[in-house]
């Protein structure tokens, strides 16, 4: 199949979409690191309830599961769709068709998963109901492994951001996801949603219509590389960027049998960065508790979050 899709300087022709930049010609077969092609593949779309308070609400948080990713995670959930590939190739007027249904089942938001490599596709998908007056927010959902050019090119894609801090080294992020280059690539693009979006701005339901959120998963031995990142993100851009600090880490995959990854993070080892959310001030954000390692979890990718609020 012929597919070509030219938007601004970003063309499948030539794929630089990510900070990989492979160059491949994804129109025409050929496939880079992600493995991402020509056709938007969908792993699973519809209401979505483990996301934070104000992404989720009451009547969910319409997501749209993107297949592919540019991250190689060692302990990714969703391995079996991000680096497997899994999922349904569907033309661009049936992505369209779920984003409609998402947003007549009353759908807060549409929450774009991983959606990097698809970004032509769900801006060409996402014109017709614009078109009609059809406008949910944007929830950009990222690793924040982005190229802040993509960014500024698909602006319209993102009216909140939930964006990932995993690192603050170089060789842990090497280690963990395959990407030596993460944290400078992520810090810009945090910084850019900051400038872009601001605080996270709540409607009269206390569901998010604007701004950033910034997620720091906890890594197992990497506690320290997690309050660097706090620190960054207090100094960088202030104490009113929200912050959900996550305690759900869970060794799958790859991890399962790779020392230092295989196992979870503990409460003795968590609590001290709670603390520090608190001390450093941040006005806004929210806390997952973290339990001990033998208490029964909810695991994989319906997972339910529970979150306490930072204030
Ligand atoms: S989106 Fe995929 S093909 Fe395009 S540059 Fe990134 S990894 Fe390579």
């Amino acid at each position: 199949m012929c597919y070509t899709i030219v938007l601004m300087d970003f063309s499948l022709a030539s794929c630089e979409l990510c900070p990989r930049r492979c160059g491949v010609n994804r129109a025409h077969g050929q496939v880079g690191y992600c493995g991402s092609g020509a056709l938007p593949r969908l792993f699973r779309w519809g209401p979505h309830f483990g996301e934070e308070p104000p992404i989720s609400g009451t009547r969910g948080s319409g997501t749209l599961f993107f297949s592919h990713c540019t991250m190689r995670c060692v302990y990714c959930q969703n391995a079996k769709w991000s680096s497997g590939g899994l999922g349904e190739d569907i033309p661009i007027a049936e992505l369209t068709a779920r984003m409609r249904a998402l947003a007549e089942q009353g759908c807060h938001n549409w929450n774009l998963v991983s959606p990097t490599p698809w970004l032509p596709q769900i801006a060409e998908a996402a014109a017709p109901l614009l078109a009609e007056g059809i406008r949910l927010p944007f929830v950009y959902n990222t690793s924040s492994y982005e190229r802040t050019e993509t960014l500024a090119a698909f602006a319209q894609l993102a009216d909140v951001a939930l964006a990932d801090l995993r690192y603050a080294k170089s060789a842990t992020a090497a280690e963990g996801s395959g990407a030596a280059d993460y944290v400078d690539a992520a810090r810009q693009t945090i910084r850019w949603f900051w400038d872009r979006l601001g605080p996270l701005e709540l409607d009269d339901e206390g569901i998010a219509r604007r701004g950033l959120i910034v997620r720091i998963l906890v890594l197992p031995g990497r506690e320290d590389e997690a309050a660097e990142s706090l620190t960054w993100l207090r100094n960088a851009l202030g104490a009113g960027v929200a912050v959900s600090l996550m305690a759900q880490y869970n060794p799958v995959g790859k991890a399962k049998d790779l020392p230092g990854w295989n196992r979870r993070v503990s409460p003795e080892a968590f609590e001290p960065l709670a603390g520090l959310v608190e001390d450093l001030g941040f006005e806004q954000g929210w806390v997952q508790p973290c339990e001990d390692e033998t208490a029964e979890r909810m695991l994989g990718d319906d997972m339910a979050a529970g979150y306490g609020e930072v204030r």
